[in-house]
């Protein structure tokens, strides 16, 4: 047994989304105390700030859910393909209640400081309330795409009316109908917002600084027929997602490169894959469309001409045209009538980064260095710092008073997206340098593998588990070294946030796994099969 040092919980985690219920569920499995902080009002996580109109998950609704419990999984029912927000929040509430979570959850509490504590091994955090609590071991559940990124416009604070981030959109509604809404920003989010919003507005203007690749999502309602063949082949489902570059339950790979296909046969199946919708068209479609430079562009050619076909009127066709960089190497959104608005009388696109640049906010909306456009709301659709940002924000201080911030202030390290060197006992789920994928599939590998190193400690008696400085260079070239292979490096170009080139002043960086899903999957196994070699074992002696 470990020495048993007096901690108030064993497990403290912050995040109270996916990731912190898959932790409780493990963690309460292995015997162990759990407490999740979480500063929403609200489980959920990203489904607890993105009350956007329009917000929905773009993963198939049938994968994107936990599935540590059979029973959960055939006994909740979703109403469509691609859930709304509400329909998450209720799904993660359905979850929360039938494992009996909640009195392991407190929400309202923001957590601003966790410092490691020499003397004694334990974490201590404290709230924004003025308590403290300590645990053995800590686990960041923030979120791998949680802390918004808001530009500082000049005269931001002069606008009249409400002007607010996306992912903080009033949690209590907000009447846009009849009123002049824009928005800047044309990423994911928008692609969603913008058909919604649009519906009631009396205008809605498009402030885009990049065009982006886009494919359809194509929505559709879940039939029992449908339903009763997903529930009957959930453990496939499952193990689909296991085994999947990208955690998701597709049918691939697909066995064949663009590269090797004939010309006509390239197009028929391109054809034949568009009107299925979802991230299905590029995995189930070809297998080299993210690491063949021509196979990637000829696809992207295809995309381009498929996505702008309903779009009427050629100069904003041209402005939505994404130029300069390849398919994927921004996150492509889905879309769910997005460009069908722009044919709208109601709805305008202005191109920022090119024709007509941002020059401030006014007391009466925005103005370029054409014309002032006047709003009654504007909402920054202006994404977040990937991976880091939640941990950034905390602050978290390790050994030495070492701030993780400070630690990535180059190169956002890890090894394997779980542990940093400087930060023993503290784990991440989804940190940086993990794989981008269905979020769940990671989440739930995250947690096993975290839980499975905590119950080893338990169990041999050890107080610490210390991240090896050596493991972290090996898993950082790595990183490197693929990511150096696909064509997602060059989202440097275009401010991809999967490579932190979103960010304003900061250099951008190697932030994604991209060996495969499944591949990392496998190292997680393999590590705690071994024993997590990464890892130091040590025992405090009292002093
Ligand atoms: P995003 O894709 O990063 O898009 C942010 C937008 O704001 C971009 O158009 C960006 O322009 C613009 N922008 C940022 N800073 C700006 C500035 N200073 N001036 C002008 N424009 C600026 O963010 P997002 O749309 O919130 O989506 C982020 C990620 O969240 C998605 O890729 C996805 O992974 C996730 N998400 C998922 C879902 C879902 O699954 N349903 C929905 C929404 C979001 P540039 O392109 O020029 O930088």
């Amino acid at each position: 047994m470990s020495s048993q040092r007096k901690a108030d919980y064993d497990v403290i985690a912050v995040g109270a989304g996916f990731a912190g219920l898959a932790l409780i569920h493990h963690v309460r499995e292995a015997g162990l105390s759990i407490r999740v902080f979480d500063k929403a009002s609200d489980i959920g996580g990203t489904w607890a700030w993105n009350r956007y109109p329009g917000a929905a998950s773009d993963s198939e609704c049938y994968y994107y859910c936990l599935t540590f419990s059979k029973e959960l999984l055939q006994d909740w029912s979703w109403s469509v393909r691609y859930p709304s927000w509400e329909e998450n929040l209720r799904y993660m509430h359905f979850v929360a209640d039938r494992c009996a979570m909640w009195p392991h959850i407190q929400l309202n509490t923001a957590i601003v400081n966790a410092d490691f504590q020499e003397d004694s091994g334990l974490w201590l955090l404290r709230t924004a309330g003025g308590e403290q609590f300590t645990c053995r071991y800590f686990v960041s559940a923030m979120g791998m795409i949680s802390e918004p990124v808001i530009p500082q416009f000049k005269g931001m604070d002069r606008f009249k009316g409400p002007l607010f981030h996306s992912s903080r959109w009033p949690a209590e509604g907000l009447d846009y109908a009849g009123k002049r809404v824009g928005i800047i920003g044309s990423g994911a989010t928008t692609v969603q917002m913008l058909p919604v919003v649009a519906q009631q507005a009396s205008n809605v203007t498009v402030f885009q600084r990049t065009a982006n690749f886009v494919m359809p999502a194509v929505q559709k309602p879940m039939t029992p027929e449908w339903e009763k063949e997903i529930k009957a082949h959930y453990d496939e489902i499952v193990a689909k997602c296991r085994n999947h570059v990208f955690g998701m339950a597709f049918d691939s790979p697909v066995g064949r490169n663009l590269a090797d296909t004939p010309a006509d046969e390239v197009q028929r199946i391109l054809e034949e894959h568009w009107p299925r919708g979802s991230f299905r068209f590029v995995f189930e479609t070809f297998d080299d469309l993210l690491s063949n430079a021509e196979s990637n562009r000829i696809v992207g050619e295809f995309v381009l001409r498929k996505m702008l076909e309903n779009v009427k009127d050629p100069d904003v066709r041209d402005m939505l045209t994404p130029r300069g960089y390849p398919f994927f190497a921004k996150r492509p959104p889905l879309d769910h009538g997005f460009f069908a608005t722009f044919n709208r009388d109601n709805v305008k696109l202005v191109d920022i980064g090119n024709r007509e640049p941002l020059v401030e906010i006014t007391e009466t909306g925005i103005r370029t260095t054409k014309q002032d456009h006047d709003f009654d709301i504007i909402v920054l659709a202006t994404g977040f710092q990937a991976y880091t940002g939640a941990q950034e924000a905390l602050p978290i201080r390790g050994r030495d008073g070492l701030l993780l911030r400070d630690k990535w202030d180059e190169v956002s390290s890890s090894i394997m997206g779980v542990f940093v060197a400087g930060f023993p006992n503290l784990f991440m789920i989804t940190g940086p340098q993990a794989p981008f994928a269905n979020l769940p599939t990671s989440i739930e590998q995250n947690a096993v593998y975290i839980v499975d190193c905590i119950r080893k400690m338990e169990a041999e008696g050890h107080d610490l588990c210390v991240p090896k400085q050596d493991a972290e260079e090996t898993w950082v070239a790595h990183v490197a070294d693929i990511h150096r292979q696909t064509l997602m490096a060059q989202g440097d170009k275009v401010h991809s946030w999967m490579m932190g080139a979103n960010l304003e002043n900061r250099n951008p960086r190697v932030l994604i796994y991209f060996g495969g899903a499944n591949v990392y999957y496998d190292k997680l196994r393999e590590s705690a099969d071994a024993g997590f070699p990464e890892v130091a074992f040590e025992r405090i002696t009292a002093q």
